[in-house]
Formats: structure tokens, C-alpha cells, sequence
């Protein structure tokens, strides 16, 4: 089970989450936990940093006050006696290291990647013991582990990348016996750390992910992630007020709603589940009554569309190549930048007789590719045959989902027919091989009314 940041967000949220735990592991039944930072913290950790990267002391000493409160008051609302007195002091130990490094950066004017990989998620190292503790109050027996010490992963700081098979080993290694012992481990969600122990994180919102690799390496019978919204939705519910919880998807579908702004899940989380056959479950920790939604790998006879994605802040790029340029050899040489430079595209189209690409972005890649795309493009821009580059700042993507698209004819129709009827103009258009999605690029100010139109068009 994971929980994020706001199922332990304060002492109350905390308490909540205790008993979640304990109505449901219950003898015979092994859990693990994995839990975010507290609410807030990882942004006012990353806040902190380049605060301190710019000698703004007050405002980094600010934070780690607040810090202190904030944990300090959750300690003292819920823990008592000796565990209470240890848990503090841990507390007061990684507090420390957030001064010793924001001191440092201040005084390098600089923050790097790695030190801020171990600043950000100082975070989980606090909300996982306080919760263990909490748990033991309760009459279980809880093991905080620091998850930097069983999940191994490349040095790409920020957003590493896992290496499952020897993570597996150290994790099975560590947490089999404590389970076998009747323990509940209480995992820091986020954290990594390379091969030769330098901490790594895995993403923002990375505790999914966390969570997902501590339950394929088990393995687990299913995982749950706690959340603060009921389950998946067929639509961003601040567009589509009509939206509605989906109770079942399938993993393809659930990691393409993620991939496409769907905040419940980190993108990647679905990937090792999906390999292992194992069940995740999305639970709301304010309704644990309710039944979120499942995602597995069951077959479902569920015709069309099942959710409608959108991104609404993305920047559209168009490459005009060279006519003589054959059109892989643009296309090799543009992913080859955008993957050095660690960017995803969200849609890509091909015209090939005119030799155009075009790619939409997140709009906080925008500036990166900008800048790639303009220095490569010079000074020897004939060497390559670059003839033009465009770029359309404020466009959104919407993606229409569901494994049931697949060899059904009409659906294209159905999602052009209800956006040309608001005389919405297409920008691109991408549908995969695999038909699970199709998507497409308008401008973000008419991508509101696209995702609304869709949604009605498809009775969701
Ligand atoms: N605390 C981290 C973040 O806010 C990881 C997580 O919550 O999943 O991104
Ligand atoms: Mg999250």
C-alpha cells in the first residue's frame, strides 16, 4: 500500500492512515507501506534549494523552520514516550542535513542535480519513520526502511531510472524476513540510490513507482495506492464536471490516461505490474469505503472509448527538412536530440513527401528543445538540410482512450464529428497501430470544450 502526500498530510491524516493499515493487516495478511513526503514538503524542500542557490538565507531558513513545525507537531499530537523521543531525534538529524546542504549551496551559489536529489527527498525520510512509529502505537510492529538502501537505479538525477533485477534481490533480501516476522516495513517512497550509494529520485510523484517495484519484486498479491480522489476518471473533472470514477481499466489504459495528465499515477508505475500480472488498486485514504478503481490485465468486452486525456499546457514543434533529405534520416536526427536531452513527446505526426515532423511537448520541454533545435540548426545548417522550424506555443492535446477502439470502425468519425460540430480547428492528429488512443493537437483555449464534447459524444 502506498500512501501519498496527502494521506499523511497532518496528525490527523496520519491517524486516518494508521487505521487504514491496521483494519487491514491483520494476521496472515503481510503488507508493506510505502509513503510520500508529508503535503507540501517535497515542494518547499525543492523551494529551499534554489533559494539557497541564489544566497536567499532567510528564505531557505524559513523553510526549515516550518520544517520542524510541521513534523515536530505531528510528533507530539501522536506519538509518546521513548519512540516519540527517538522519532524527534531522527527528525532533528535530517533537519540538520537540510541546513548542512543549503549552507553549502549558498555558499557554491550553485545547486547540482545529485545534492538535490538527496535534499528533495528528505521528505520521505521523515514521514516514514514518524508513521512506523505511529503504527507501533498502535499495537503492530513497524519497520521504517530507507527505500535508498533497496531500490538501485542509474545516476540520472532527478529522474532515475530503476535496475529491477538487482533491486529485486535487495529488496526480497531485506523485506521477506521482516514480513515472515510479522513486521509492517514502512518504505520511503521516491528515493533511489546508485549502485555506489548516492541517493537518486525517480521523478515527482515518483512514491507510485516506488511502490510498483517494491510489489513486482515481492511479489506482492496486489497493490494499492492510496490516494486523495476516488479512482481514475473518464475526464479531468475540473473540465467535465459530468466526469465520473472508472471502476475497472486495463493496464494499457490506465498507463495512457497517466501518460496524458492524468495526476492519480506516475507514468512509468504501470510498466512492472503490467510484466507481473499483478492487480493495482487506486483507493481514495478520505472514502476508504469506496472501491476506486481497478487495473489489471483482464480481457473486458468493452466497446470504444472508455476516458478522455488531455494535456492543456504543450508546445507544438514542425520541422521542415530538406527536400533531398530522405525523411528517417530527419526524423533520426531530431529524436536523437530529444532523447539526449531526456524529452518525451506527447504526439508525433510524419509527412513525409514534404519532408515535415511535427512534435508536441510538455510545455516545460518547450525551452529545451527550442534551444536544441537552434543550435543545431546552426551554423552548418545546409550540412543536414534544415529548410524551417515552427513552433506553436499554446496548444493542448486531447486523447481519446480505450483498449476496445481496436478494429472498430466509426470511433475516428464519432471523435472528429463532435469537435468539428464546435468548429474547433485540428492542429495534428495521431492514432497508434495498437489503436488503444487517438490523439490530437488544438489550441489550449479550445481544449476545455474538445475534452467536454468528447466526453458527451461517447456517453462517459
Ligand atoms: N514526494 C514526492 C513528490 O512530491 C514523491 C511523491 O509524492 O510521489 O513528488
Ligand atoms: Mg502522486
Amino acid at each position: 500500500m502506498k500512501f501519498g502526500g496527502t494521506s499523511v498530510g497532518d496528525a490527523d491524516r496520519l491517524a486516518a492512515t494508521a487505521r487504514i493499515i491496521c483494519d487491514y493487516a491483520r494476521e496472515g495478511c503481510p503488507l508493506v507501506v510505502v509513503v510520500s513526503a508529508m503535503q507540501g514538503v517535497t515542494e518547499a524542500l525543492l523551494r529551499a534549494a534554489s533559494a539557497a542557490g541564489e544566497r536567499d538565507t532567510q528564505t531557505w531558513s524559513d523553510i526549515g523552520a516550518q520544517l520542524r513545525r510541521q513534523h515536530r507537531e505531528a510528533c507530539s499530537e501522536l506519538l509518546a514516550g521513548p519512540d516519540r523521543a527517538a522519532v524527534e531525534a531522527q527528525i532533528e538529524a535530517r533537519l540538520r542535513t537540510f541546513d548542512e546542504f543549503c549552507s553549502g549551496f549558498s555558499l557554491v551559489r550553485e545547486v547540482t542535480a545529485r545534492s538535490l536529489d538527496t535534499l528533495s527527498s528528505i521528505g520521505e525520510t521523515l514521514s516514514a519513520p514518524l508513521l512506523a512509529a505511529l503504527l507501533r502505537r498502535e499495537g503492530r510492529s513497524a519497520t521504517a526502511c530507507d527505500a535508498a538502501e533497496l531500490i538501485i537505479t542509474d545516476d540520472h538525477f532527478g529522474d532515475a531510472a530503476v535496475m529491477f533485477e538487482p533491486s529485486r534481490q535487495r529488496i526480497r533480501h531485506r523485506l521477506l524476513p521482516l514480513l515472515e516476522d510479522g513486521q509492517v516495513p514502512v518504505v520511503t517512497g521516491f528515493r533511489g540510490a546508485t549502485v555506489d550509494g548516492t541517493c537518486t529520485t525517480l521523478g515527482r510523484g515518483g512514491s507510485d513507482y516506488s511502490a510498483t517495484i517494491l510489489g513486482a519484486a515481492l511479489p506482492a498479491d496486489e497493490i494499492w495506492i492510496w490516494t486523495d480522489v476516488d479512482g481514475m476518471m473518464t475526464a479531468d473533472p475540473r473540465m467535465v464536471p459530468a466526469a465520473r470514477v472508472i471502476p475497472e481499466l486495463s493496464y494499457r489504459e490506465a498507463s495512457e490516461l497517466s501518460f496524458f495528465g492524468a495526476k492519480v499515477l506516475h507514468p512509468k508505475c504501470l510498466d512492472l505490474p503490467l510484466r507481473a500480472g499483478i492487480p493495482v488498486r487506486i483507493r481514495n485514504s478520505f472514502g476508504p469505503e469506496r472501491l476506486g478503481t481497478l487495473i489489471d490485465g483482464r480481457r473486458r468486452n468493452q466497446p470504444g472509448v472508455r476516458a478522455i486525456a488531455s494535456t492543456s499546457s504543450a508546445e507544438l514543434f514542425t520541422i521542415f527538412g530538406d527536400k533531398l533529405m530522405p525523411f528517417s534520416r530527419l526524423a533520426a536526427l531530431v529524436f536523437s536530440w530529444l532523447d539526449a536531452d531526456h524529452v518525451t513527446t506527447l504526439v508525433v505526426t510524419q509527412s513525409s513527401a514534404e519532408n515535415v515532423l511535427s512534435f508536441a511537448v510538455n510545455r516545460r520541454d518547450g525551452a529545451r528543445v527550442r534551444r536544441r533545435l537552434e543550435r543545431e540548426r546552426s551554423p552548418s545548417e545546409t550540412a543536414w538540410g534544415l529548410a524551417g522550424i515552427e513552433e506553436l506555443p499554446d496548444v493542448g492535446v486531447v486523447v481519446a482512450v480505450g483498449e476496445g477502439m481496436r478494429g472498430t470502425a466509426g470511433i475516428a468519425a464519432r471523435i472528429f464529428g463532435s469537435i468539428a460540430r464546435l468548429g474547433i480547428n485540428i492542429i495534428a492528429i495521431a492514432q497508434g497501430s495498437s489503436e488503444l488512443s487517438v490523439s490530437l493537437v488544438v489550441r489550449s483555449a479550445d481544449l476545455p470544450e474538445a475534452v467536454r464534447a468528447m466526453h458527451e459524444e461517447f456517453g462517459l
